[in-house]
This record gives C-alpha cells, structure tokens and sequence, in this order.
C-alpha cells in the first residue's frame, strides 16, 4: 500500500502527534470527543519531509491526495471551493509536534477571488463582511506565503480612516472594504510584480508550500535549538472549513486558558472579541473583553464553552489553551493544546490536580517542565519593565537569572563598587581565576569571549550568578572603558541588564523582583524524590555553596574543585610561590602555607554537609592560570619570595605551555610533584578527623578523585602517595577511617581501558566536560564561536557541551560503565561535567544506571524532577 500523506479530521485522533501533528491531532480528537469543531483534513509531518526530500517540491502524488481531500471537505461542508454561488473557505495552519511559536502564522478566508467575494456577499446580504474578509485574506497571503511586511497594509488601513475621519475598523462600511482589496492587490502586485492568484487550487497548494518552507526559517531553527526540537519531525498543515466570528454582533472570537496561566489558579482565563477574526484578538487593535463578559453577551456560547473546556481539561489531564470561535450565536472549537505556563503557575496546577484527583502523582511529576524551575531560584525581572525593554545584544544564556547593574571593566572595579554599596555588572573579554571575588559581588557577568562551559559560565552557575557568555557583537575596550554595540558606545558606571536565561542584554536598567518559593514547590518535589532512583549530589567548593545546595536538596558534594579554594587574597600568593619554586624544598614551603587554609576548607565543607558523602578532586587547572601576568604582580611576587625578577620572568616563561588544556594539569602535576598530592591528603585526612571527632555520628569517609587519568599507572603512582600519607596520619592519630580512592573519567583513553583503571579506582565520576573536549577534539573555551556556524549549516543542533552527545562521547560513557563493572561491579559511578545538570543528559544517566549527577547547587532542584522522570519514562 502507498502511503497516506492526508487524514480527515475524523481519521486521526490524539495518539497521531508524530503523523498529525499536536494542532492535528487535538483537532482530530475533539472531534471525537462530539465537540462542535468545523471539518477539515490534515497533511502530515511525512509529507513535509517528503517535500524537503523532493528538494522543496510537492510531488505529484501528494498534491493529488490534498486535492481528493479537498473534494472529501467539499463534500462534508455541502461547499465547494472557489465557487461563487456556495463557496468553501478554509484556513490554512502549520502544526508541529510540539508547539512552536517561531513557525508559520495562519491564513484565513483562503478560497477568495473577486467573483467568490461577490458570491458570499449576496448570500449572507452583508457585502461589508465579504470585502472584510478578503481584503484579511490578501493581506494574509501576501505576508505569510511571500513575505510582504505586513506594516504597509496597516498604513493603507490607517490613511483610509484618517481620510473618512474615523477611528475604528468596524466605522468603515462595504465600500471601504471593496477599496482597500483594491489597494491591497495593487500593492501586492507592484510590490511582488505578478497578479495576485485568483485560482483558490493555487492559493492552498501555495498556503501548503508556505508551511513546508516556515519549518526551516530562522526563527523556527531557534525556537527548535532552545527546546531540544529535532528538525526530522517536519511540520504537518491544517486546513479547514472557515467559520466566521466578523459576519455580525452575534459573531465572535476568542482564546481561553481552562486554568490561569500566570498564577495556576483554577478559573477559566481568557479574551474575546464579538464582530471579529481570531488575528484581531492579538493584534490589540481593538480591546477584547475578559472571557467573564461573554456570560452577558452570549450566554449560550459561553455555557457551552465552559462545558467543552472542563471536559477537554479531564480528557487530557492539563491545563488547556483553547481558540473558539462564535459564528450566529454558535460556537466551533479552533484548537486545543496544553497551555504554557510560569513556573508558579505549573506548580500549583499540577499540586492541584493531584489534590482534584484529576491526575497521579506521578502525571503531576511530568508535567512540569525541569527547566523551568530555574526560574524559581533566581531573582527575576519584572515582567511589565522588560515587555517595554529592547535588548542590544544577544549571546550565550550561561547561567540563568536576572542582573541590572552598573558597568564594571575589572574585578578590583566590582569589588570597590559593591563596597559602596552599588550593583554592578562586570564586563570582561573573557574572565579568569583572578576574577572570581569580583564575579561574586557582582550581579552579573557579560563575556565576549567563551561558551558554555568556560570559566565564566561555570562559575558563574556554580554561585547562581547570571551570565552572559559569547557576546561577539560586542566590542570591548578595557583600556578605555567602555563597550560598543550597534554603534553605541556604553561607559562605565552606565546601566545595562542581563538575562541569564535568554542570553538578552539591555542597554538601559530593569526592576528586578527576588524569587520566591511557594509552599507548592516543596510539595512537588517530595514526589520528585520518592520516584526518582539516580541520587543528586552537587558541585560546591565553598561552604556557602555547599550550604545552599543542601538546602536545594543535594545529597552530597560529586565535585569540590579544589583549585577554586585558591583564587583568593593571600592564597594566591601561596599557590604562586608554589608553581614557581625551582627546588622541592622552596615548594614544600609554599605548600606549608596553603595546608592550614585547604584544612579549614575542608573542615566547614564536612560541616555545611552535615555527614553527607564528598568528593575531592584534587588540583587540576593548567598552572598558567595562576601565574602573575600584570608587571606590578610580577614584581610583588619577586619581592614575597626574595628572588630576583629577571628570574621569575625567565620561570614564568618557561612554564608557558602552547596547549594548556592538554597540559601540565591534573594528575600530571601530583607525578611531577608528588608533594602536592601529600598536602591535599593531609589537609582531607586531618579534616576528616576533626570533624568526625566533633560530629561522632556522621562517620565521615573521604572520597579522593584524581582528575585527568588516562593510564592505570598514572592513578597507581598518585594513589600511592594517597594511600602512604593518608595511613600515617591515621597510625598517627590512632584513628580507625575509611576513605576512598577513585578518578574522573574524562580522558577518553580512560574510557577506553576502564577495566584496567577499575583495578586501582574506587569509583569513577564522569567528567563530561573534558571528555567532550577531547573527544571532539573541540576547545571547551573556544568552540562557543564556530558551533554557532554549526547550527547555522545544520552540522550540529545542539551544543555538545551543554548536552551530552549521546552518540560518541555516550558511548564511551557506556563502555567505561561495562568495564569499571567488570572489573568491581559494585564500582559507584557519577557524572559531575556540566551535564550533570541538564535534563536529557540526567535521562542518558539513568539510563546507563549511574549511581548519582551532580550539578551546581542552583540546578539541583532541576536535577531531582528530571530525575523523576526519567525514573517514570524507563522504570526505577
Ligand atoms: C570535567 O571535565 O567535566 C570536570 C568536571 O572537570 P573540570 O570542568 O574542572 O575540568
Ligand atoms: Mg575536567
């Protein structure tokens, strides 16, 4: 049998998403369900891939089967299309599986020509609601299918009132309309340079090419890359019998939410508007009356109309988004879908549905998006300022949440205006360690250089800090300070502000409001917790970030980036003299130093998690990064360590490294200097100790991670020098602790050879950041500006490093999971890269039977719902 391309409305029904489409299939549904919806017929999501198949053309054979369905239509509507004496007129709208407001708008009235128009004004004797309609139908058309700026038809409407003096569309009568369709023709034909089609068959084929071609326009791309949106699923097309809400004051049009969509609270929510087509009620030209009114002017539409949304809310357990229409008093169902919502909002609706009995738990658990929930955690702006705001710049949304503040070039700059008690945003090229203090007390971070994971971002999200990352419209010069977008130049102490979850930027300062959690979010995640199997620890290497994430829910550190704890004050200094000693004995010293402070670390890390399992990672950043480049530092330095500058010049050039992300990092420091190793043990052996003896109960076993393995032989060596200093102390100490050895996965080597590695290693934890890294061969600093030309040639639809890349990096995943089971099948196995925190890598993670995530503390809540589901989708 050859395959169907077109379905009936009463063909289809609401399992067919993929095939129909979601608008096709609710429609199909609610047709099903006896609901008063005005037939039609849908072309499916195959046939647009068919069409790009075809190299953008509609075959033979699909055309023909929308043709046969165009008779079938004609024949349910007793109508026939293009004939005057009882013409049909259908609307034509795309359709995705999911919804997608980048895509193609609707056309109505389509079926019209001059001899049509003349046809229905004789038989509904209101030649003013004929030439009305048609006139929206060139307009439609021009825009949607050719691509003429709709603004200019606006001005022919405006011009026409401003020379009859009035100022409503509704005051201009049928020879008004009958001149604007000429106007409008005439405009679409010097604009466009052919006629405009009078044939309604060439209208619809042209309408149905239109929608193939919108799933592909720029917006449309966007929209798919932000929500995860594959472009194999293609879009399907709906055309149906036209019924008409501007044929008198008994006609109308409106859109409706069964629930409000802002605060969740259960009451029908919505607009209408009596004598007018569905475009009118958002185009604001006219103001729509609330969906209450409609009790007075249609009260038999409006009982009806409740009927139906009740009904269709317990039919598909959501909260609905609905478009009516009333034509003669009667009304047609338009569409039905679940309605987007706040996070809020989603919260209540599905605590109350649970509490309606309306769904399960775990139903109420998938129907909040994971995401969202971010927006409950970060201060937010208010919605009224950013609607009037216009943003100059849009990058990477790095980290969510919403900063407004004073220009800043410079950490220093950031921390002295915080001081003041100024809300600053800090503006770097890209930013380094040295940032970090003045990335804390700012409200927000905007790079031009960097992406996802750089180091901006990730500090950036582990301190809940909004950032925006990858801004290359923006020309920077430090020296001066000052920036410049679009030609205008921004200075210090000017206003700008960011959002962290659309990667805007705004020229101008908005208010923001702090977040607040209702009662309602610790009640949805409970449920979150007792149905999700995959633990969530959390990425933190301060007590204050530690403390946070405990209360976000995390249940043990995967992650303390000990390189962190010494970006600041007099520890640099410390790690500096360290990097730079030229002798184990100078180096022994510094690292005298830092013991204590590392200890002290630990210590209120163990305290602010009160027991919980936690990981140490020890040093890992290419030591560069810590190295003075400022000639002032330089100089300090030289006079701290009593050395001559010349040589700590020559030193420091020496230890200039052409790759440093490939090199003298990680383990490869503990085997060069094993003495660094020796610190780290002693500072989280003896912290260890002190906090057990204080908390005898939280029986605390360190978990130590050596990052960058590739060999067996490499953790060996660095385990070894673990394993003897650990065991001093505690013969010394006369203690009886357990503690752990085990490393990251993030060479891909490792992954390679994890049975072997398994040998020596406890646990693994994946580090998905430099296992992407590596495994592309693409620089996690730098790709940020050649993916974008990625997704722009469709090479790429997402960022590898934001979600695991199922498919190559997922399968060296899997292969180290087998092999470090093989080896210990009760190896404990985590994820602790970036990923660790994004929904669809946390379902990957279950999948593979990962033991735990772990994510920065402001994505910890996200974690645990996705979490949940993935326990839902795929089983405990
Ligand atoms: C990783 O590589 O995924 C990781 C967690 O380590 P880092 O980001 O510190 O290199
Ligand atoms: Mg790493």
């Amino acid at each position: 049998m050859t395959k169907k391309y077109v379905y009936l409305f009463s063909e289809g029904n609401e399992n067919m998403r993929e095939l129909l489409g979601g608008k096709g299939a609710n429609l199909a549904e609610m047709m099903n369900l006896g609901m008063p919806v005005p037939y039609g017929f849908t072309v499916t999501t195959e046939a647009c891939n068919q069409y790009y198949a075809d190299k953008e053309t509609i075959n033979e054979s699909i055309r023909k089967e929308i043709f046969d369905y165009l008779m079938k239509l004609e024949e349910l509507a007793g109508k026939q299309f293009g004939a005057p004496r009882n013409p049909l007129l259908v609307s034509v709208r795309s359709g995705a599986r999911a919804s997608m407001p980048g895509m193609m708008d609707t056309i109505l009235n389509l079926g019209m020509n001059d001899e049509v128009v003349e046809g229905i004004a004789k038989l509904t004797d209101n030649p003013r609601f004929a030439y009305d309609s048609y006139r929206r139908f060139i307009q439609m058309f021009a825009d949607v299918v050719m691509g003429l700026n709709k603004a200019k038809f606006e001005e022919i409407i405006d011009e026409m009132k401003a020379v009859k003096g009035v100022k409503e569309d509704t005051q201009l009568d049928a020879d008004d309309m009958k001149l604007m369709v000429k106007r409008f023709k005439k405009f679409y034909e010097e604009s466009l340079e052919e006629e405009f089609p009078s044939d309604p068959k060439e209208q619809l084929y042209r309408a149905v090419e239109a929608v193939f071609r919108s799933w592909n326009n720029q917006r449309a791309i966007f929209y798919r890359k932000m929500n995860d949106i594959p472009s194999s699923w293609g879009t399907a097309v709906n055309v149906q019998m036209m019924v008409f809400g501007n044929m008198g004051n008994d006609c109308g049009t409106g859109v409706a939410f069964t629930r409000n969509p802002s605060t969740g609270e259960n009451k029908l929510y919505g607009e209408f508007l009596m004598n007018a087509q569905g475009e009118d009620v958002v185009a604001g030209i006219r103001t729509p009356q609330t969906i209450d009114q409609l009790k007075e002017v249609s009260p038999q539409a409006y009982q009806k109309f409740s009927e139906i949304s009740k009904a269709l809310e317990a039919h598909y357990k959501n909260m609905q988004d609905m478009e009516f229409t009333i034509e003669k008093g009667k009304l047609y169902m338009l569409q039905t879908r679940n309605g987007k919502r706040t996070a809020a909002a989603a919260l209540k609706i599905a605590c109350d549905m649970v509490d309606e009995g309306m769904v399960t738990k775990e139903e109420a658990l998938m129907m909040v998006e994971p995401k969202q929930l971010d927006a409950l955690l970060h201060p937010q702006f208010d919605a009224e300022a950013l609607k009037g705001a216009k943003s100059i710049a849009n990058a990477l949304p790095a980290s969510p949440g919403a900063a407004c503040g004073q220009i800043v070039f410079t950490a220093e700059q950031a921390i002295e205006e915080a001081a003041l008690g100024h809300k600053v945003v800090l503006v770097r090229l890209e930013t380094s360690p040295e940032d970090i203090e003045g990335m804390h007390v700012s409200e927000g971070i905007l790079t031009v250089r960097g992406g996802m994971t750089s180091h901006a971002a990730v500090v950036a999200r582990g301190m809940g800090a909004c950032c925006v990352s990858g801004c290359g419209d923006i020309h920077i010069n430090e020296e001066e300070e000052y920036f410049e977008v679009a030609g205008k130049q921004y200075h210090k102490g000017d206003y700008i502000s960011l959002d962290g979850s659309s990667g805007n930027v705004y020229g101008e300062p908005i208010k923001t409001v702090p977040a607040e959690i209702s009662g309602d979010f610790e009640r949805f995640m409970t449920w979150a917790d007792e149905t999700r199997r995959l633990k969530v620890r959390t990425n933190a290497d301060t007590p204050k970030d530690a403390a946070q994430a405990v209360k976000f829910g995390a249940e043990g550190i995967g992650l303390v980036r000990t390189e962190h704890m010494f970006f600041e004050g007099d520890r640099i200094k410390a790690v500096r003299e360290m990097i730079v000693s030229k002798t184990e004995i100078q180096r022994r010293k510094a690292l005298a130093k830092l013991l204590p402070m590392q200890r002290g670390d630990f210590e209120g890390i163990y305290e602010a998690m009160q027991g919980m399992p936690v990981t140490i990672r020890y040093l890992d950043p290419p030591l560069h990064e810590f190295l003075p480049t400022s000639s002032y530092d330089i100089a300090q330095l030289a006079k701290d360590m009593k050395i001559d500058l010349e040589s700590l010049r020559s030193v420091i050039m020496s230890l200039h490294e052409f790759n440093p992300m490939m090199g003298h990092r990680g383990c490869r420091l503990a085997i060069s200097y094993p003495e660094i190793a020796e610190m780290q043990t002693t500072a989280v052996i003896e912290a260890a100790i002190n906090v057990n003896r204080r908390h005898p109960d939280w029986k605390i076993e360190p978990e130590i991670m050596i990052p960058l393995v590739g060999d067996k032989n490499e953790l060996k060596y660095v385990k070894d020098v673990v394993v003897r200093t650990a065991d001093e102390i505690l013969e010394r100490e006369h203690v009886e602790m357990k503690y752990h050895v085990g490393t990251m996965i993030e060479i891909p080597r490792a992954a390679l050879l994890a049975d072997e590695i398994a040998e020596e290693a406890e646990f693994f934890s994946f580090g998905t950041n430099d296992l992407t890294q590596m495994t592309f061969g693409f620089s996690r600093d730098d790709a940020g500006g050649f993916l974008a030309d990625y997704y722009e040639k469709k090479i790429f639809e997402q960022d590898p490093f934001a979600r695991v890349d199922q498919k190559g990096v997922g399968k060296l995943i899997e292969m180290a999971v087998s092999g470090g089971r093989q080896t210990r099948p009760d190896i404990k196995l985590g994820i602790c890269g970036e990923h660790g925190g994004d929904p669809s890598s946390i379902e990957f993670c279950h999948r593979m039977g990962l033991t735990y995530v772990s994510c920065s503390p402001y994505r910890v809540p996200i974690a645990r719902l996705a979490a949940a589901q993935a326990s839902i989708k795929y089983g405990k």
